[in-house]
């Protein structure tokens, strides 16, 4: 998957969370979220330039998902030690700044990993547990019809829901 699908993927990964996010009126956090998701979509990609790692292999799994969520959870927290401790509003309920920091940092590798499950290359996201790959198999990744159609497919659903929000619709 190029650099356009996944910007689409991780819109319509990004797009229920966002509008449940929005609607309970978390605005900010799902602007992080979102932004998040979208300024690091190809970070497990990092594999590409990294010797010995082999394309597609640890950094495309849902380990290499929850490491970035601790990285994240590790940078809240050396915030929050510094500054007080922070909590992100959810609506009626609220959590830490680092338990927050975990989700965007899962979310936005996940986001990553679901668009490069739709290629025949497909994912393992369970490694090193199993050595099994998922794959949809519904276009290779470079496919310009199919990158491109996910990138306008991404932004409409994201900027359809922020407009239903904004009242503008
Ligand atoms: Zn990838």
């Amino acid at each position: 998957m190029l650099r356009t699908g996944h910007y689409g993927v991780s819109l319509l990964v990004f797009a229920p969370i966002g509008y449940a996010l929005v609607g309970a009126g978390v605005t900010a956090p799902a602007f992080v979220l979102g932004a998040t998701m979208l300024w690091l979509s190809m970070l497990p990609d990092v594999d590409h330039r990294l010797p010995g790692i082999a394309h597609r292999g640890p950094t495309h799994t849902l380990l290499f998902a929850a490491l970035v969520g601790s990285l994240f959870w590790g940078v809240a927290a050396v915030v929050t030690d510094s500054f007080g401790s922070v909590a992100v509003s959810l609506g009626d309920a609220s959590v830490g700044l680092a338990v927050f920091a975990f989700a965007v940092g899962f979310l936005t590798v996940v986001g990553h990993l679901v668009g490069d499950a739709l290629t025949p290359m497909g994912v393992n996201f369970l490694w090193p547990l199993s050595g099994k790959g998922y794959s949809l198999s519904l276009t290779t990744a470079d496919s310009s019809g199919w990158n491109y159609g996910l990138f306008v497919l991404g932004v409409f659903v994201t900027a359809a829901w922020v407009s239903t929000v904004l009242g503008l619709v």
